[in-house]
């Protein structure tokens, strides 16, 4: 949509209402353990030559829907006719507290589990997700394509997040779906499992890596169960670990209609709270294209101290804007330019 510029006279709005969380929890005891050793880390191998692939869910414990993917994948009984297959339920600790009433709880336990990839970090173990990502780690680290399923704060259609590198970015049009894909270098506070070690790599040194961060949409939203699979599907097929035949007989009524175009959304900044009282001037949900720069799209700081937060240029796309999580130093949206796939 666009916004008129007289929004600027706009008053910031309240705090955001609780959305309904209809999505229900997986039940995952029977997948629980793993195969591996490592709680959560499911192994299986072929055999034969081919690429080491992996899918992620509950990075974030209250991020449901990719846990559901994973269990259906698992029900199913998938295994790679071709290289391996390794599926991790990765922050249990945070899942095992999951509550609908108050889900934003249970997305950690002491700190966000995707900004602890970083060796010194993993290697200090004093917090439970630091320890949590050192024991992932080999399996991130034997992965060359990775994809890890996470779901949003608000309602909004889903994003594809490829990093910088562009072998990603060919990847997700090889996929063909979503229509968003976000390209972003990810965040000041930590990395991100999917910009770990060689994923992280440019391409010319990145070899035959793929790393994909898909949002599916609202945590709580039946859709982004959709949606994980769907995308599971559609990666799955492009690693080459099973055919598109294998997948359907498989997985039926998993792969839903190819996204109608794709457009990339070049992150160029975020903006970051300065304290909590950070206000959007409009409910935003995503993906609002803002027609003029300079445009006041929120307010940083509280009362008379607030100061507006401005688009820096026209056609400006609001990327994942939310406060549910704000406080000083949280990023509440990104800014990017948009241009076809
Ligand atoms: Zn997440």
């Amino acid at each position: 949509m666009s916004l008129a510029p007289d929004m600027n006279a706009r008053a910031p709005l309240a705090a955001p209402a609780p959305l309904a969380f209809d999505l229900p929890a997986p039940d995952i005891a029977a997948w629980r353990a793993g195969n591996t050793g490592t709680e959560g880390v499911w192994h299986f191998d072929s055999g034969l030559p081919g690429r080491r692939v992996m899918v992620s869910a509950l990075v974030h414990g209250n991020e449901l829907c990719g846990a559901w993917a994973l269990k259906g994948l698992l029900e199913a009984g998938v295994r790679p006719a071709s290289g391996t297959l390794t599926l991790a339920f990765c922050n249990l600790q945070a899942f095992d507290r999951f509550d609908p009433a108050d889900h934003d709880a249970s997305r950690f336990t002491e700190e966000d589990l995707n900004r602890q990839w970083i060796d010194e970090r993993m290697a200090a173990a004093d917090t439970a997700e630091r320890r949590r990502a050192a024991a992932l780690r080999p399996w991130v680290a034997q992965a060359d394509w990775l994809l890890d399923i996470h779901s949003m704060h608000e309602r909004g259609a889903p994003l594809l997040l490829t990093g910088m590198q562009p072998r990603n970015r060919a990847l997700a049009k090889a996929m063909a779906a979503p229509e968003h894909i976000v390209v972003d270098a990810g965040h000041k506070d930590g990395v991100r499992m999917r910009d770990y070690g060689r994923f992280g790599l440019p391409d010319a040194d990145g070899g035959d890596t793929r790393s994909l961060l898909v949002e599916c949409g609202f945590h709580g939203d039946p859709a982004s169960r959709a949606v994980a699979q769907d995308q599971c599907v559609r990666f799955l097929e492009q690693s080459g670990v099973l055919n598109a035949d294998a997948l359907a007989r498989q997985l039926p009524g998993w792969r839903l209609p190819d996204a109608p175009r794709q457009w990339a959304l070049e992150v160029t900044g975020p903006v970051v709270a300065t304290s909590s009282a950070f206000r959007f001037t409009e409910p935003f949900t995503g993906l609002e294209v803002i027609a003029q720069a300079g445009t006041v799209i929120g307010w940083n700081g509280d009362g008379s101290d607030a100061t507006p937060v401005t688009t820096p240029y026209d056609d400006c796309v609001l990327v994942m804007p939310s406060v549910r999580q704000a406080r000083a130093g949280v990023t509440v949206v990104r800014f990017a330019r948009r241009q076809p796939l």
